[in-house]
């Protein structure tokens, strides 16, 4: 049988990259190659070629080394027992597929995992040498994301950060318990060991910046992580507990939660079946209420259901607000910028532009229906100079008065 041209290698290894969600451009350094000097740009926007299971499309070549993998993660396609094709890379072949997109203008750069080969060390050495040619050998200015491997030595670890904008490590499940019984060869003291390693060399790399601007920068676009969310029993609430400990412990960028997608050839210990996408979307957005409003994690726990569980037909900052109504009604002519966050239907940018506005004049209910989407979800919660709620507060149907669709219908989203 003839080797695998380049074009069937790609094929396999972007579908085996698609269930890695773990992927943003956000908050790296600004390069560009204006003026003829280098080539590539982290600013600007490449054609989306990389798509995670759900449809969602990410505009960096997203692609393994290789597939071949000696470890057995149950809920992994490209797990040693699994029947998959398998295919590999080069760095230089990483490489040349990364210039040549990029210089069609397809994509705005790199994100590169592995299956691990022969052992963590060596895996680890092949996607270093692939950020080390496209930085050091054709001045490649765009964005590169590595995932990095866990077990690597540390010193691999530190030389990925000098040539990548940034570095994950998939804590892949939200509890130890669940670690243990589906990926069975990866210890999540580890994983939280190396995650600790990226945060000393990225402080210390700020350290020594601010004493030595010369200094190379060192992963500028922080560190990530992913966790697979249904493929074990973990709640809403492990999971918002296990991320806001991982934000407050390495201070990560980001947490991606990735639904787990059933495989084909699945392990008999997997459900059957995926979790509703809206369980996802309603985890980022706690997410989001704790990084962006103020919210603490235990508050949104108290979000939750009796088992731990978010509403699907609600998100979880009207959740919280119809479970704490006595923090309501709030008025936007007086009220600190905190209670307005926790306003269902107020957005950061919104509040900013209420605090604006109101040391102008005072606010009345359609100044604040023009920075909203909707204001029939915010009558019942503020209070402006025109407008008081009376009772509508505490009335006994206000959830369904605000969500007449049901949950049945958001399964839809599940297919
Ligand atoms: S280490 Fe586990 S998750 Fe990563 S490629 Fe191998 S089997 Fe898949």
């Amino acid at each position: 049988m003839s080797a695998p041209t380049i074009l069937e290698r790609l094929e396999i290894l972007a579908d085996a990259a698609k269930y890695d969600a773990s992927c943003a451009s956000s908050g790296t350094a600004k390069r560009n190659s204006t003026g003829g000097k280098g080539v590539g740009s982290t600013e600007g926007m490449g054609i989306c070629h990389a798509y995670a299971p759900d449809g969602r499309c990410i505009s960096l070549l997203k692609i393994l080394l290789t597939n071949h993998c000696v470890f057995d993660c149950h809920y992994c396609i490209n797990r040693k027992s699994s029947n998959v094709r398998r295919a590999r890379f080069t760095p230089q072949d990483v490489v040349d597929l990364t210039l040549s997109f990029y210089r069609r203008n397809y994509i705005e750069g790199l994100f590169l995992s592995s299956g691990i080969v022969k052992s963590s060390n060596h895996t680890m050495e092949q996607l270093v040498e692939v950020a080390r040619i496209l930085r050091e050998e054709h001045d490649f200015r765009g964005y590169i994301h590595l995932k990095t491997i866990p077990d690597a030595d540390p010193e691999l670890v530190a030389q990925a950060g000098l040539f990548a904008d940034r570095l994950s490590i998939n804590v892949e499940l939200p509890t130890v318990a669940g670690l243990t019984r589906l990926a069975p060869d990866k210890s999540a003291q580890r994983i939280e060991t190396a995650m600790g390693e990226v945060k000393g060399e990225i402080i210390d790399n700020k350290d020594a910046r601010k004493r030595y601007r010369s200094a190379p920068r060192f992963a500028p676009a922080g560190q990530s992580t992913q966790m697979i969310v249904g493929a074990d029993a973990a709640s809403d609430a492990d999971i918002v507990g296990k991320s806001s400990r991982l934000y407050g412990a390495f201070g990560l960028r980001r947490v991606y939660y990735s639904a787990f997608s059933p495989i084909p050839d699945a392990s008999a210990v997997l459900p059957l079946k995926r979790p509703p996408l809206i369980r996802e979307h309603r985890l980022y957005q706690s997410d989001w209420l704790m990084r962006f409003y103020g919210y603490a994690a235990d508050e949104v726990v108290q979000a939750t259901d009796a088992s731990g569980m978010l509403p699907l037909d609600i998100d979880p900052k009207l959740a919280w607000a119809l479970r704490f109504r006595e923090r309501f009604p709030v008025d936007v002519n007086r009220a600190p910028r905190e209670a307005l966050l926790r306003v269902p239907g107020l957005g950061v940018r919104a509040v900013d532009a209420i605090l604006r506005g109101r040391r102008h004049r005072t606010l009345q209910l359609d100044d604040v229906a023009r920075l909203t989407v909707s204001i029939a979800k915010l009558r019942p919660f503020l209070i402006a100079a025109d407008w008081r709620p009376l009772a509508l507060i505490d009335s006994a149907n206000l959830r369904d008065r605000l969500n007449p669709r049901r949950a049945e219908q958001l399964e839809l989203f599940a297919a």
